[in-house]
């Protein structure tokens, strides 16, 4: 995959904020705020419900599939995540924020990161398989897919705290 990954920020360590950064944050706590007080007004959801907008989003991204990222979020804390492989960039639509795993800061924006590697290696089954055959398509689509399947992780792993919460 000729991916060329991007870096923003970087030490990581060194990055101060910018007056983007603030503004920025500012606007996922107020979506945020906002989404959680229709959920309030909501009524519950079912079992049914769960499994399936489970299904609706698919299984999960294979971790050949994904590329690992350090990222710095607003509350100064460095992370790593992952991502799907064919996005330049970390951060892109709903992936811009994430809950912080050391301060629990949620939703906390990215503010800098570097690309570490891929997540693992592909099976050999796949590895093995030719190129320009029936995996090649052209990059426009291939893009989209990807921010596709970055949005659909993401909206996973938002589900999942939404159901811890419930
Ligand atoms: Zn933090």
């Amino acid at each position: 995959m000729d991916v060329e990954y991007l870096c923003h920020g970087v030490p990581l360590a060194d990055y101060r904020l910018t007056k983007a950064d603030h503004r920025r944050q500012q606007e996922a706590v107020q979506v945020h705020e906002w989404v959680q007080r229709q959920l309030a007004k909501a009524p519950p959801w079912s079992e049914e419900r769960w499994q399936g907008l489970r299904q609706l989003l698919g299984s999960p991204t294979p971790p050949w599939e994904l590329q690992r990222w350090q990222l710095r979020l607003y509350c100064g804390h460095v992370v790593e995540a992952t991502r799907n492989r064919n996005s330049p960039r970390p951060d892109g639509g709903v992936c811009d924020k994430k809950r912080c795993p050391e301060c629990g800061l949620d939703p906390a924006v990215i503010v800098a990161f570097r690309p570490l590697g891929p997540a693992a290696e592909p099976p050999t089954e796949i590895r093995s398989r030719k190129p320009g055959h029936s995996t090649r398509k052209p990059p426009a689509d291939r893009r989209s897919k990807a921010e596709l399947v970055a949005e659909n992780n993401a909206l996973r792993a938002e589900l999942e705290a939404l159901r811890d919460q419930a």
